[in-house]
């Protein structure tokens, strides 16, 4: 596979940008003989919970764990059922399945992200009260209407799991994304906003006796080496990746801030319809920078014809999976918002390092495709 010219995302721009630090703190964990949930996790912990306003972070060893810990944490397994979206990374839902939990799949607002009235409508409908967890995805680095998904998933008496691996420094009227729900769950893959150089995750909670559980969870049970609990795992973030994501931490505000100067640039050359839409009181990451296109196939022949390297997150909602065919549940009256998003989406690119020309070229070959 060639490079192309302007890529979709670019991970090693961060190493570069930053080499000097990371090298040397790559040494200093080499040289330090300690290499698993060491002192540079437990800083890194301490930071990372700081930075989202909670009480505790527990570093796992990917974003996917950490939803299936949160969940298992929490209680949830075989027989429940739990909201989320299709319109979204598979992860989120393969997940909820393997805590033996059955996926309800709810449609989205116009922003993508769940909609609080179809969740109102599936909880409505669900008589045996089945749905005992909520998992809103704040897509693409904007947050979900957390305030009434909260207010529907409480009523309900379910918990709520924010999947917050795109929206890492996201808020919401001030609030971090992430301290919202009963836990959150952050994934460190390279090309996230705060991504580590190999895999990593976290799960963000202000609840301690569930931190405490799920410290035990990632390491096979061990409470200590002599009480265990069932249900453990190994799943556990390494010292290098603690050392590299402290680093990648203390840049984490001006990177969004890089970002989010690079959308208003985009915003600032594509039509109102084509550009992602923005919520009021809510400040957006942009993880992505998704377009809606007219004609799809149209624009990513013109920016491939240009060198521009284009992704479409997600082609196929969850649901339409073959794999996942009649193993998820839809909420009533199916999700044709999800399907309809499905077919025009188009992820244009989007990166800290991302020059400001650019990213006025990719504007620009974007508005050519559109024959402005
Ligand atoms: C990346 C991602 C995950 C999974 O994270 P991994 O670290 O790759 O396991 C889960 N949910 C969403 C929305 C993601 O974007």
């Amino acid at each position: 596979m060639t490079e192309a010219a302007i890529p979709l995302a670019d991970p090693r721009a961060a190493y570069r940008e930053h080499k000097a630090d990371f090298d040397a703190a790559i040494e200093r964990v080499l040289e330090s003989n300690s290499y698993i949930l060491g002192a540079e996790v437990q800083a890194f912990e301490r930071e990372l919970a700081a930075s989202i306003g909670v009480s505790d972070a527990v570093g796992v060893g990917n974003g996917t764990d950490a939803l299936v810990l949160a969940l298992m944490g929490l209680g949830i397994g075989p027989g429940d059922l739990v909201a989320t979206v299709a319109h979204t990374a598979v992860p989120t839902v393969a997940a909820i399945f393997q805590t033996g939990a059955q996926p309800l799949l709810v449609d989205v607002d116009q922003y993508g992200n769940l909609d609080p009235a179809h969740l109102a409508a599936a909880v409505m409908a669900d008589k045996e009260r089945r749905i005992r967890a909520v998992v809103p995805v704040h897509l693409y680095g904007q947050m979900a209407d957390m305030p009434r998904i909260l207010e529907i998933a409480v009523a309900h008496g379910a918990v709520v799991v924010e999947d917050c691996a795109q929206a890492q420094g996201a808020s919401m009227h001030g609030r971090p994304a992430g301290s919202w729900g009963d836990a959150a769950a952050f994934s460190f893959y390279p090309t996230k906003n705060l991504g580590a150089f190999g895999d990593g995750g976290a799960i963000a909670t202000d609840k301690p006796d569930l931190a405490e559980r799920l410290r035990a969870l990632r390491q096979y049970g061990w409470k200590d080496r002599l009480v265990v609990m069932p249900g453990g795992q190994n799943s556990r973030l390494d010292e290098v990746q603690a050392a590299i994501l402290r680093i990648k931490l203390a840049h984490l505000e001006a990177d969004n801030d890089r970002r989010r100067a690079l959308a208003d640039i985009y915003a600032a050359r594509l039509p109102r319809e084509v550009a992602p839409p923005c919520r009021e009181n809510t400040r957006h990451v942009y993880h992505l920078y998704v377009v809606t296109c007219p004609d799809r196939a149209e624009t990513q022949r013109v920016l491939a014809a240009a060198g521009i390297g284009t992704a479409v997150h997600y082609a196929l909602p969850v649901h339409k999976h073959p794999g996942y065919n009649g193993l998820v549940a839809l909420a009533p009256g199916g999700l044709p918002r999800t399907e309809a998003l499905a077919s025009r989406i188009l992820s244009l690119p989007m990166y800290p390092q991302l020059k400001a020309a650019y990213a006025e070229q990719v504007a620009e070959a974007v508005r050519r495709s559109l024959g402005l």
